[in-house]
């Protein structure tokens, strides 16, 4: 009974030095992700303005990484918006800027800056897009671009920031 007990002992012992026991404690193997981000920015040419910008994002996608995973691509302002539509017959955003203007209700706006109709678009659209990559590259459809909405332009400077986090 004891040299059983012993030998079980011993077994034990061999599994403990055929493991690294932190594998199961985990601690020391888990991958640590980190938020990464990279920025550019643009220039607009109108108060309302759509530019198809898929190749600067995933040109900033790709400085980030080359691997898996789900970006978030924000625009950092309160006056334009992020969204993805068809990127083939320039018509579209055209007929989607004049569809935009006309959607702004016929509303007292109080805001003293005048530009509560661009506050009100940018609302609507959503200021963040979250989107799959497989090996640092965005998976869009084949109509599909990544739009920047201005809503309050011209403006010098506006940015869109990517995020992975991996
Ligand atoms: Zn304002």
């Amino acid at each position: 009974m004891e040299q059983s007990a012993g030998l079980s002992t011993q077994r034990v012992r061999n599994v403990a030095t055929a493991f690294d026991w932190r594998d199961l404690i985990g601690g020391a193997h888990i991958i640590r992700a980190m938020l990464r981000e990279q920025t550019f920015s643009l220039r607009t040419t109108a108060r309302e303005q759509i530019l198809i910008i898929t190749s600067e994002v995933q040109k900033a996608l790709g400085t980030l990484t080359s691997g898996d995973g789900i970006a978030t691509i924000i625009v950092p302002h309160t006056t334009c918006a992020i969204s993805v539509n068809e990127n083939a017959d320039p018509d579209v955003p055209a007929d989607l800027t004049s569809a935009l203007r006309a959607l702004v209700p016929k509303v007292h706006f109080a805001h003293g800056e005048g530009n509560s109709d661009a506050h009100f678009l940018s609302l609507l659209i959503g200021c963040s897009l979250s989107w799959p990559y497989r090996a640092g590259k965005l998976i869009l459809g084949t109509w599909q671009g990544i739009y920047f909405v201005e809503l309050d332009g011209p403006r010098s400077a506006r940015k869109v920031s990517v995020y992975v986090n991996e």
